[in-house]
């Protein structure tokens, strides 16, 4: 949930504007958005949003912020192509201006003079932007290693960032979040040592799982399907787009004939097939979790092949992983994925600690600020900048603090309002906590309707009430419980006079209270109940 505002004088850039995936405790919640409230406040300020790079945490959000907020979008052309299938998919692509940003061409927003500069990251055309304002220069790195031999041969510009080190720069945010670390992160090209193994050695297919925007891996394995000769095949919507859309931008090379359809891999012998397909988080519609249940339309696995899990496992995924890993293992396949093996079959986008002490040598920022990270990464991140005696100043900001520069020297501000806002994407719809509060409780005691017939003249009962529950108990212990419910909702509507149960706010309340009361008692649960009342 990537986003930052720089601000001078009336001029504001957006940095970046990602989203975060929810926890299963938010049910129903397919992303979470960064609450914009301080954006839409001072939209009439808001000169561009910048881009460093493509991932989901720094890109995601864009469709629905870009619904309130009118500001052109920069960004490296990849950056752009993945933003522009997003606002395409959201109706939005007609009204964006979307604006190439490319390394060593700066250029002017307002006061901001603003250059983008190069560096590696497990996806393509990321970087760095350094802001120049009449009070200095802020460099913020977005994600970033040293990786001396990315795939597409572009590496790191060192000496722009030395540059603008030499010059002086006012305040550093750097990328924080392998500061736990230690060494050096290993190149993108780490990993093809091991896919050849598993490419040469494998006696069936190779299926290999990774992010669909991961470039480096994709050329890494079409590469080694050409030398291996394995005919290479794309599986899932996203992989399948991406890896067009890269192809198309001369961005993913790869051998005339290499490339077939899902539907011909039937025809092809076993060792002579690769597939990437989506889906090494275990999520349940991708291509990966449906092979595993054997329920993909051309896909399947079978003794002798193997799969690769070429992707970090996220925190709160690990169960739906691990599940669709035993799921690949009884059918047979051997699966590898970064269980600390040797070569790795996946390599991390970001800096670790000693790159991190390059960035800030290269920098010698007046100030520093960790950025990207959970509160314990941005304090080591801190003590590694003051380790290096840089004489560089401090600060730990946490979402949502605002710190002000001015030629004199950096100051706190009163924080600004942030926070999280979580998006139901089947319906766009935002869905507030107290919808999550409801959805938690019906997940965990059920949901009771009782459903009466209610005469509007004579405020009687027409017929017995029904009770239909969900979710709440099973039906062998339900008879008793539901007669006895009835029982209560009977006494109650004789215990209440003529005018409370004619006002249906009322008696539904009453029953509400009653019956709840009563399964409490009884089961010591609390199911959601939600009286019905039908007017006869
Ligand atoms: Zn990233
Ligand atoms: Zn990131």
């Amino acid at each position: 949930m990537n986003m930052m505002a720089f601000e001078f004088g009336d001029h504001l850039v957006v940095v970046d504007c990602g989203i975060t995936f929810p926890d299963a405790e938010l049910l129903g919640v397919d992303i979470i958005i960064p609450d914009i409230t301080y954006l839409r406040e001072n939209k009439s300020r808001i000169r561009a949003i910048l881009l460093t790079h493509g991932h989901e945490d720094h890109i995601g959000a864009l469709p629905y912020v870009l619904d309130e907020i009118d500001a052109p979008v920069y960004g490296t052309p990849f950056t752009l192509a993945l933003v522009r299938a997003k606002l395409e998919e959201h109706g939005l692509a007609d009204v964006v201006q979307l604006r190439e940003m490319l390394p060593n061409q700066p250029f002017e927003l307002g006061p901001f003079h603003v250059e983008f500069i190069h560096l590696t990251h497990s996806i393509i055309e990321s970087g760095a932007l350094a802001l120049t304002t009449p009070v200095g220069t802020i460099i913020h790195t977005g994600d970033f290693k040293f990786d001396p031999t990315p795939t597409d041969g572009r590496v790191s510009d060192l000496h722009t960032l030395a540059d603008y080190g030499r010059k002086g720069v006012l305040a550093l945010f750097s990328d924080s979040t392998n500061v736990e670390r230690p060494g050096i992160t290993p190149s993108e090209q780490a990993v093809r040592e091991r896919f050849a193994e598993i490419m040469a050695e494998g006696k069936g297919r190779v299926l290999i799982s990774c992010f669909s925007t991961s470039m480096h891996r994709l050329q890494v394995v079409a590469d080694l399907a050409q030398q291996h000769r394995r005919r290479l095949c794309f599986i899932g919507r996203s992989m399948f787009q991406n890896s067009e859309l890269a192809q198309r931008m001369g961005r993913l090379h790869i051998p005339d004939g290499l490339l077939m359809q899902p539907q011909d891999i039937r025809r092809m012998p076993a060792r002579n097939v690769a597939i990437v397909l989506t889906g090494s988080q275990g999520e349940p519609m991708a291509a990966l979790s449906r092979v595993a249940l054997q329920s993909h339309k051309f896909v399947w696995v079978e003794p002798g092949d193997d799969v690769v899990i070429s992707a970090r496992i996220i925190p709160g995924n690990e169960k739906a992983i691990f599940r669709m890993m035993d799921h690949l293992y009884r059918r047979g396949a051997h699966v590898h994925y970064q269980d600390g093996s040797q070569p790795p079959v996946h390599v991390s986008g970001h800096a670790s600690s000693e790159e991190l002490k390059l960035m800030l040598n290269l920098i010698r920022p007046k100030y520093f600020i960790p950025i990207h990270g959970e509160y314990r990464q941005l304090f080591r991140h801190l003590e590694i900048a003051q380790q290096m005696a840089l004489s560089s100043e401090t600060y730990l900001m946490e979402s949502g603090d605002v710190l002000e520069l001015d030629g004199q020297g950096a100051q706190r501000k009163q924080r600004v309002k942030v926070g999280r806002v979580c998006i139901d994407v089947g319906s766009y719809d935002e869905v507030g906590d107290v919808i999550l509060k409801e959805r938690r409780h019906i997940s965990e005691d059920g949901i009771v309707i009782p459903i009466l017939a209610i005469n509007e003249h004579t405020g009687q009962l027409e017929a017995e009430p029904q009770i239909v529950s969900r979710g709440f108990i099973a039906l062998e212990q339900a008879q008793e419980l539901m007669e006895s419910a009835r029982q209560v909702i009977l006494t109650t509507i004789q215990k209440s006079n003529v005018e409370e149960v004619g006002d249906w706010g009322v008696i539904k309340e009453k029953i509400r209270t009653s019956l709840r009361r009563h399964f409490d008692q009884e089961t010591g649960k609390r199911p959601m109940v939600l009286p019905v009342v039908l007017e006869v």
